[in-house]
């Protein structure tokens, strides 16, 4: 196993403590052994004749029941608002709009697009949609117009949810070569700002449509969401996916998450990401739970606020925030506290064993890893509230997830059974959220699967108690004298250096070596990038990791490149270094305060 463990802190945390609340997933053991993803579909309330709609289990069913008072948004405003809305009235709302785009002549199977901040608005127009059998694209809101338009035209969108001014300056200049879009429903019109010519005033529709709408019945798979990937390696894909993945997101809100009926969740991810999507709508949702969505940007002080406000239970966040909050120093934190946080979780990009310390330095808790990707829809590794957690490692194979790691050899693979081998992570096809296409790319997506393996693009190792530890994307990983580099194990390594904020890794092309490793790191408020301190992390480097693993160069850089969602785009250091074209750069950030 590589030795990523900070050299000052155990390598395991043993979760002996007493549990606040008992958690789903105590017995790891037994319930994988029993689990049966049919049992967990019977823990939903489906529609007549075996029909399965998202919308009905997240909020048909509590806004008609015994959860139709309790709040399931609390929206926090950027100017300070703050608004709670309930499950009836969700229910009631995304009622209207659905018979709102039925109006219009929207029929089940169409596309509809989002591209909103983080409004009601947006969460209402999922919802209503998804009900109306209607598949929902979420956009992130900060795309360019070129990103929105190439994606509208692959998935064919037909409807667009947004606001006048995202419209007006994103979709409007390319809306002509957007041809199959008919309808655009724009919400904050009325007053000063009337809807513009060619759309719709949202609010005006919502008022004038019924609340009582009976949900779609649709197939279980039948498509429901079409997510584009983040684009870390290449062009974004586009990824189908089905109402039966409801199914997914509530067996993995119960085991993963550990959501009950009275938390509080906050999900940092926008909903224009698969995350903020499976897990900052659908799965507490379907829990019935209470969701906190915070329209503002990232920033340290505010996050604090509203973990400590809000009373917050059970927060979901990404590995470049927690970066982000140790980089603006542990004092802000001193000055709240966090007595309801019981969970804490993350996924995205590897984890540092540093990161999960953090947590439990600052909240009395570690941060726990888990690990997914927009094909899987939902997560299917995880570190867990009952199991001891191996910082570094991204855990353990949920209930109902056959995991492997394996080697592919002349186009078939081969299952390595040893522990702490190298291989590809592979699942069994078979879970409910599987994604069911690249939109517009069978090729592609029959080449993801062997048998009836799924396979994953993710290099890992396995070790002798079943823990799974991410060496790097097969892409990134760089191939040096015959050894094998995990870009994260070194960037790990730098990262325990006091003066390290972030560090990106590279391998880059040498004659003799095959490849040698280049790290670019960002440093800590207070440190000055220089010869000492590049010849300190040199050698700081070479201790934890010997000379054939540690960088032979480091290079300081203000930020690293990272797409919209956070993750440190490696391929866009290697191109710049090399002198190499970018490629596609749609879901790179503008600028460094958006970790999602
Ligand atoms: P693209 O496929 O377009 O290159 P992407 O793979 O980054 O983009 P996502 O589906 O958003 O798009 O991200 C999934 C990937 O993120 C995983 O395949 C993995 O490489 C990485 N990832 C997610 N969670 C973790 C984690 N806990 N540890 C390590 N890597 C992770
Ligand atoms: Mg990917």
């Amino acid at each position: 196993m590589p030795d990523v463990a900070p050299s000052n802190r155990p390598s395991r945390i043993s979760k002996t403590a007493a549990f606040l609340v008992r958690p789903h997933l105590l017995d790891r053991q037994a319930i994988c052994d029993t689990f049966r993803w049919s049992d967990a579909r019977r823990q939903l309330a489906g529609l007549p004749g075996g029909a399965l709609n998202i919308a009905a289990e997240a909020v048909e069913r509590h806004g008609r029941g015994a959860r139709a008072e309790h709040p399931a948004i609390v929206w926090l405003g950027a100017d300070g608002g703050r608004q709670t809305i309930t499950y009836g009235e969700l229910q009631r709302r995304s009622s209207r709009f659905a018979n709102a785009i039925i109006a219009l002549g929207l029929q089940r199977g169409d596309r509809l697009f989002v591209l909103a901040p983080r409004i009601p608005a947006l969460y209402v127009a999922v919802l209503g949609a998804l009900k109306a059998g209607v598949v929902v694209s979420p956009l992130f809101s900060a795309f360019g117009p070129e990103p929105i338009a190439t994606r509208m035209n692959l998935g064919g969108g037909r409807a667009l949810v947004s606001t006048a001014a995202l419209y007006a300056r994103k979709v409007a200049p390319v809306r002509e070569r957007i041809p199959t879009l008919e309808h655009v429903l724009l919400a904050g019109c009325g007053g000063d700002t009337p809807a513009p010519a060619g759309a719709h005033d949202l609010d005006a529709l919502l008022q004038r449509a019924s609340d009582e709408f009976a949900t779609v019945a649709t197939a279980p798979d039948e498509m429901a969401l079409l997510h584009f990937t983040s684009g870390t390696t290449g062009k974004p894909k586009g990824a189908v996916h089905v109402h039966e993945a409801v199914v997914a997101h509530y067996a993995t809100g119960l085991y993963a998450l550990d959501l009950h009926a009275d938390d509080v969740f906050w999900c940092t991810a926008d909903p224009g990401w698969v995350t903020g999507m499976s897990y900052g709508i659908i799965a507490p949702l379907v829990h019935g739970v209470t969701m906190v969505v915070d329209e503002a940007e990232f920033d340290p002080e505010r996050w604090y606020r509203i973990l400590q406000d809000e009373r917050v239970t059970v927060w979901y966040t990404a590995p470049t925030a927690v970066r982000m909050l140790m980089k603006a120093g542990a004092g802000i934190a001193d000055r709240y506290r966090f007595d309801g946080l019981r969970f804490i979780a993350s996924v995205g990009e590897p984890l540092n064993p540093q990161a999960v310390w953090w947590g439990q330095d600052v909240f009395g808790l570690p941060i726990h890893d888990n690990w997914w990707q927009t094909e899987t829809g939902g997560i299917m590794i995880a570190n867990t509230v009952a199991q001891d957690i191996k910082p570094g490692s991204m855990g353990l194979p949920l209930p109902g997830i056959e995991a492997f790691v394996v080697q592919r050899r002349d186009g078939e693979v081969e299952i390595v059974d040893a522990p702490d081998v190298e291989g590809e992570l592979a699942l069994r096809a078979g879970w409910p959220s599987m994604f069911r296409g690249y939109l517009n790319d069978d090729e592609r997506y029959r080449r993801c699967f062997v048998r009836d393996l799924y396979l994953t693009g993710d290099l890992v190792k396995r070790d002798a108690d079943g823990y799974y530890w991410f060496v790097g994307r097969a892409d990134d990983v760089i191939k040096s004298a015959g050894h094998l580099i995990g870009p994260f194990e070194v960037e790990s390594a730098l990262m325990e250096h006091p003066a390290v904020a972030e560090a990106g890794v590279i391998g880059k092309p040498d004659p003799v070596l095959g490849e040698t490793v280049k790290a670019f790191v960002s440093l800590k408020g207070g440190y000055t990038a220089g010869e000492e301190l590049r010849r300190e992390l040199l050698g700081h480097a070479r201790r934890r990791l010997g000379p054939t693993v540690a960088p032979k160069e480091i290079d300081f850089t203000a930020k690293l490149p990272r797409t919209r969602s956070g993750k440190i785009m490696r391929r866009l250091l290697k191109a710049r270094e090399l002198g190499l074209p970018e490629g596609d750069t749609s879901t790179l950030e503008a600028d460094d305060r958006q970790p999602q």
